[in-house]
């Protein structure tokens, strides 16, 4: 029998819930009916995806007619933007953050390729980032700040509400990827100044390729996808049920076992932590420590590459992700490493650990001991 899979990339994406795929499974078989037509094998798939409307909305805290269906945290982002610039013609200038995920990132650097005006507010070396500087950067034609919710490399929480009184006091419009925020810690948008808020379902065992993004209910908002008159003529294209059925029952469950599940996966995530740096004495946690998410280390291993770990790791069927992306043969760093201003060693030896509620004990303690293991071997090579 092949050994088991010690799945510790849940920041990459998570396992199905198997209570998610029961729910989804008749939309996939019986219940084909387009939401939009008049019939009630119509009527079916339009109840679900109401009912799973409410169920995200809860989640979040907002009401089930802010949230429109996306096909993924990419999509609600690039949408929220795209929004923004539509609304005033004199009205060009984003602000952002140096460690967005690349679905805001690369978004914004196309735009400022084109010539576009973008202001990327960098941030500390333990990835924290300063609400003053970032209001200091905001101007008259400033059309929307878009800021992360929780940085999905290093975990750090960035303080939203903060920045949501600065947006407003400046009249400016908030969007935030709350994708790796949701499940994970509370998210009340009820009384929140936020315009825009991104989820997607694959990162709290949901399926991939659904997610939603909030809309303020009295936000002027103007659609990237143009077509059909669905989510309210907010998102055109005939709706993924079966999917958006399951984000609505995954979001349920996220809901129902927030505050347990985050204390169980925070003390696997100290335990595994606390053990390796007691193990490999040189390694380093990036990052703060303070304001983080319960599921998320960032390890730098000084001397050790690590996607030379990441496949010795692999042998042991442990996954985990590696802080930089290989791109067509050349090792590229991570741009949010970069922005933390790490060193370049610091950066190509760190690995991003990430629990979830289907984690054990036991699969802490065997990774502490495979991964002490494959950088004692590395180190060893490297010195010898
Ligand atoms: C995964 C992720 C996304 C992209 O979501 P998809 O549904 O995979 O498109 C966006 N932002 C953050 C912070 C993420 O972790």
């Amino acid at each position: 029998m092949p050994q088991p899979i010690i799945y510790l990339d849940n920041n990459a994406t998570t396992p199905l819930d198997p209570a998610v795929l029961e729910e989804m499974l008749p939309f996939l078989t019986t219940e084909y009916g387009n939401p939009s037509s008049a019939y009630q094998l119509g009527a079916h798939s339009r109840a679900a995806i109401e009912l799973a409307r409410e169920r995200v909305a809860s989640l979040v805290g907002c009401a089930a007619g802010e949230i429109v269906f996306t096909s993924g945290g990419t999509e609600s982002n690039n949408t929220a933007i795209h929004s923004a610039l539509q609304l005033d013609p004199a009205r060009q200038h984003i602000v952002t953050t140096a460690v967005e995920h690349s679905a805001t990132f690369r978004y914004c650097e196309q735009l400022a390729e084109r010539g576009g005006a973008v202001t990327f507010v960098g941030v500390a070396e333990d990835g924290t980032l300063d609400p003053d500087e970032l209001e200091q950067v905001i101007r008259p034609e400033t059309a929307i700040i878009s800021v992360q919710w929780a940085n999905n490399e290093t975990g750090v929480i960035f303080p939203i509400e903060r920045i949501a009184e600065i947006a407003s006091r400046h009249r400016v419009l908030l969007h935030s990827d709350a994708v790796q925020a949701a499940g994970k810690i509370p998210i009340a948008l009820g009384t929140s100044k936020i315009n825009f808020l991104s989820l997607s379902a694959h990162k709290l065992h949901g399926p991939k390729g659904v997610g939603a993004l909030f809309v303020h209910r009295r936000s002027a908002f103007r659609p990237l996808l143009i077509g059909g008159g669905q989510e309210n003529r907010r998102r055109a294209g005939t709706e993924n049920v079966a999917s958006i059925v399951g984000f609505g029952k995954a979001a349920e469950l996220a809901a129902i076992g927030l505050n347990a599940h985050a204390a169980r996966i925070q003390s696997m995530r100290d335990a595994f932590e606390a053990g390796i740096l007691a193990q490999i004495p040189s390694a380093v946690v990036n990052g703060t420590r303070h304001t983080r998410l319960p599921n998320t280390t960032s390890l730098a291993f000084p001397g050790v590459d690590s996607e030379a770990v990441l496949i010795l790791l692999d042998r042991h069927r442990i996954c985990c992700s590696a802080g930089s992306a290989c791109r067509a043969g050349s090792t590229e760093t991570s741009h949010v490493l970069r922005a933390m201003n790490l060193s370049e060693e610091r950066q190509r030896s760190t690995l991003r650990f990430s629990f979830s509620r289907f984690n054990t004990e036991t699969e802490v303690t065997q990774a502490i001991s495979g991964l002490s293991r494959a950088v004692e071997q590395l180190q060893t090579l490297s010195n010898g």
